[in-house]
């Protein structure tokens, strides 16, 4: 029992013994206990009244100076009130310095309501969107009217970011990520920046564009005299053999220059290549032509040609079908079976270039399309690749508004399939 609870019932004890024993000197036995209940009950309801009080105030302050029950209730009551203030001084550092936080972000944060209306952001995103405090409470998309962000606000799966160009600066570019957070099913959007890494990006592919390019001419330079030198009919084994692996490796070279003149191409080109109308299977027909020449007869190739108009870059598509195709028999060994499907779907169609032959391991798969990325097979052989290859054939698919999807098994084959498709414009 509480020390309180217990000084009451001594302090009733005392008040009732005591009235009675007066009472029963006095021979009023009856009216003395009832005058002392009267009594303790007055004295309860006033200290009740100052307990009251204080809770009143806030229990600022010191509490009423009481004991007994009502002062166990009290120190209880300051106790808490205590543990209560101490942990909001905790989250209010807490909140202080995320704040802080938030404010020395260069990317803008904004916190919108299940219902997308702004509720919070940081001066980030004050500078990036030109947000003013009245806009608390206001649909975003009555800030930011751009069609995609609206679609991509409404829409419930964030799993992807969005790229909008800036309505408060024409030259930068904003990355948005939103996601959902809370019970209520609010949403926390990020705003970046990227015009910088954009800027680096283009220069980055100028650069080995240009570097490429500058490269063509010595190296065709170089192998018009390598092709004169071989011709010297006096050449003794080891110089024939020497101007043989030269020129072998000029001819790598020049693949290697073409390729990332290509892929910084594809790179610049986003979005807006030219487009032009063309029957895929014409296409692949002349792919497999090149396939065959490059096979000697040393693989079997089979293709299913069915009349397949298509709408897109026909340059781009046949850099990324031919280099599916040809890798197809560079890393196949002979005897192996390669086969060509087109399967039209509704809205576009599946290129799928299959082959039983040495397989992939699946733990290489999600690095094939990385710049200069080649499998253990390719290293460890003589087929001269650069690395680029799919990495060409996955830009050139993106930008067609398509994808390649990678399936493979060592020692079972592998198998490439191109979604392409159908711009109806
Ligand atoms: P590479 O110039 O080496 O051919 P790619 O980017 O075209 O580079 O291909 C990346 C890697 O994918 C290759 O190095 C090779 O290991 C693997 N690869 C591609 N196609 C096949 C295939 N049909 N069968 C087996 N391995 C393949």
């Amino acid at each position: 029992m509480r020390p309180g609870m217990q000084e009451e019932i001594w302090r009733v004890i005392f008040i009732l013994v005591s009235c009675a024993l007066f009472g029963w000197s006095l021979g009023f036995l009856v009216e003395l206990i009832f005058l002392g209940i009267l009594g303790y009950c007055l004295w309860t309801f006033s200290v009740a009244g100052r307990v009251f009080a204080w809770i009143d105030k806030g229990m600022r302050g010191i509490p009423p100076e009481l004991d007994g029950i009502w002062g166990d209730i009290t120190d209880t009551f300051n106790r808490q009130r205590r543990r209560h203030r101490r942990a909001q001084d905790k989250m209010r550092v807490t909140i202080n310095r995320v704040t802080r936080v938030t404010e020395v972000l260069d990317e803008g944060l904004l916190i919108l309501t299940n219902d997308r209306n702004l509720d919070w952001w940081n001066s980030s995103a004050k500078r990036l969107l030109g947000l003013r405090s009245g806009d608390r409470g206001t649909s975003v998309m009555n800030l930011i009217r751009d069609p995609d962000f609206v679609a991509y606000i409404n829409q419930g799966d964030f799993s992807d970011s969005l790229t909008l160009a800036s309505n408060v600066q024409d030259t930068v570019v904003l990355e948005l990520t939103a996601s959902y957070f809370g019970q209520q099913g609010e949403i926390v959007l990020l705003v970046s920046d990227t015009s910088r890494i954009n800027h680096l990006q283009k220069l980055r592919s100028e650069f080995v564009g240009n570097v490429s390019h500058e490269l063509r001419t010595p190296l065709t330079v170089i192998r018009g005299y390598l092709e004169t030198l071989q011709d010297i009919p006096k050449n003794t084994a080891v110089e024939n053999k020497a101007y043989d692996q030269m020129s072998e490796q000029v001819t790598r070279m020049q693949a290697l220059a073409d390729d990332l003149i290509l892929l910084s191409r594809l790179e610049e080109e986003v979005g807006n290549s030219v487009l032009e109308e063309f029957d895929l299977a014409d296409l692949l027909k002349t792919i497999v032509i090149e396939a065959e020449a490059l096979s000697e007869g040393q693989h079997i190739i089979s293709f299913d040609a069915m009349s397949t108009p298509l709408r897109a870059n026909q340059k781009d598509i046949r850099g990324a079908l031919g280099n599916i195709i040809f890798n197809a028999v560079k890393h196949n060994p002979t005897g192996a079976n390669i086969e060509i499907k087109i399967e039209a779907k509704e809205s576009g169609f599946f290129v799928t270039i299959a082959d039983d032959g040495i397989g992939i391991d699946p733990l290489e798969i999600p690095r094939l399309t990385e710049r200069f990325y080649r499998g253990d097979n390719s290293r460890n052989s003589q087929t001269g690749g650069s690395g680029l290859g799919l990495a060409i054939a996955k830009h050139a698919l993106t930008q067609a508004g398509g994808s390649l999807t990678i399936t493979s098994r060592l020692g079972k084959g592998s198998k490439f399939e191109c979604w392409l498709p159908t711009h109806k414009d």
